[in-house]
């Protein structure tokens, strides 16, 4: 039989890629594209920017793989939303950016939401909706609210109304229970809400002009998506609960695969569910930031040859860049702590590396106090995963193996997710 591939694209904030994978997981091809500058009103015109990354990307892929592929996924920047009218099929007004926040509808959506849930955030996916729901008078009967994961996705197949239920954890859908909860659906505006499925659902083949005008097969299926953070993690292969991954870049990021959901407001911990698993994660404000005040990425090479790993350091610090930590503690009011500064710059840095260690070691117990699966296994990704003596710091805290992540790219997990959606029937028609 014809060796068959799988493409997963990215749109991260900086940029967009794509992977191109076997059904062993190796790459076949991959490429990358900034966004192209696009001016409306003197603001950025996503829409088009996007949609012309879309297909920039499908042209970078090499001619004769294009028929090999069976199956397509994609993630977005989670929380970046989309108003499109059904009838015209335009998008109403400009997307909301991930980060953008909508406080105007905050009040409104603390008064039906529960205490404290994850849509109880401005920039969350409701308060956008409800941001624009409030501020238009006309055509709102046939609105679709769309993820942009969703969106870039419905380009490609041409189906209104689909997401996964990743995307959707911040518009407040309930993945445990599989449906919107009634707070939700009795509001004027829950007609715009769209159907969700698992992510790595088949939805539906090509449309026809872009298979013809690309070369790809009629065969290949486009599937549900995720968010860029999810298909990341999926990028490192961390499949079995206790398996976790913790990113070390600018700050320290982590995610652990537990069988049990953990949802916990004080430290802004929440969990996305994968499959039969939860998917729970937190953030300090420590990483590797601070670091860089202090020492060039050349001097952190050259001292870190100096530290003896397997010594524990005595100094205890607590590296922010500014005053306030969520994760693993919750305290809005703590500041930084980086003295005493010893002579030495190599015990300084192994302080430094030993405290930041501790705090994930203390991350990882509290997900494990709060009822996480216990870790068994760190992949590390990010900045700080170069770093070989930190690793070795970091396993002897940790008292798990810590290794580097193989693949990294957020492209690279969404092929995964093609891939996986590739063994599934397609879902019955929406
Ligand atoms: P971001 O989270 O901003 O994307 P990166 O993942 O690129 O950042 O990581 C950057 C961080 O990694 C910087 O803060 C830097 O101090 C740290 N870093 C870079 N090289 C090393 C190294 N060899 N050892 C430890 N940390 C490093």
């Amino acid at each position: 039989a014809e060796e068959r591939l799988y493409l997963g694209m990215d749109f991260g904030t900086s940029g967009a890629r794509y992977a191109l994978i076997d059904k062993r997981g190796a790459i076949r091809a991959e490429g990358k594209k900034e966004y192209p500058i696009y001016m409306i009103n003197e603001c950025m015109d996503w829409v088009q920017s996007w949609k012309e990354t879309v297909f920039l990307l499908l042209d970078d892929i090499p001619l004769h793989l294009r028929p090999l592929i069976k199956s397509i996924s994609l993630d977005g920047t989670s929380a970046t939303t989309l108003i499109m009218d059904g009838d015209s099929e335009e998008i109403l007004g400009r997307p909301f950016l991930y980060n953008e926040s909508c406080a105007d509808a905050l009040p409104e959506v603390r008064s039906i939401a529960p205490k404290n849930h994850t849509v109880c955030s401005g920039s969350s996916m409701l308060c956008k909706l409800v941001s624009w729901w409030n501020a238009h008078d006309s055509k709102k009967q046939s609105i679709f609210l769309l993820h942009q994961a969703d969106w870039l996705l419905w380009l490609l197949h041409g189906k209104l109304g689909i997401s996964d239920y990743n995307n959707a954890l911040k518009v407040g859908y309930d993945p445990e229970v599989e449906s919107y909860p009634t707070w939700l659906l009795s509001q004027p505006y829950s007609q715009a809400l769209p159907s969700v499925k698992a992510p790595g659902t088949p939805i539906g083949p090509l449309k026809d002009d872009i298979l013809q005008k690309y070369g790809f097969s009629r065969d290949c299926v486009v599937c549900t998506g995720t968010t860029d953070s999810i298909a990341a993690f999926l990028a490192a292969r961390a499949t079995k609960t206790g398996k976790a991954v913790t990113s070390l870049g600018s700050t320290l990021a982590i995610k652990l695969l537990s069988t049990k959901r953990i949802e916990d407001a004080r430290y802004g911990v929440y969990s996305h569910r994968l499959d039969d698993k939860w998917l729970v994660g937190g953030a300090s404000n420590t990483g590797g930031a601070v670091l860089r005040q202090i020492f060039t990425d050349e001097q952190l090479v050259r001292l870190s040859e100096q530290i003896d790993p397997m010594l524990a350091s005595p100094l205890d610090y607590y590296p922010l860049q500014v005053t306030g930590e969520r994760f693993p503690v919750s305290d809005p009011n703590m500041t930084p702590r980086m003295h005493p500064r010893p002579d030495s710059d190599v015990e300084y840095l192994h302080g430094i590396f030993e405290s930041i260690a501790r705090i994930e070691a203390k991350a990882y117990n509290l997900l494990r106090d709060l009822g996480g699966t216990p870790v068994e296994e760190v992949l590390t990704t990010g900045g700080g995963a170069k770093n070989d003596k930190w690793i070795k710091i970091r396993e002897r805290l940790l008292g798990v193996p810590v290794n580097r992540a193989i693949q990294t790219e957020a492209a690279y997990g969404a092929a995964l997710l093609a891939l996986q959606g590739s063994g599934k029937n397609m879902a019955v028609s929406i």
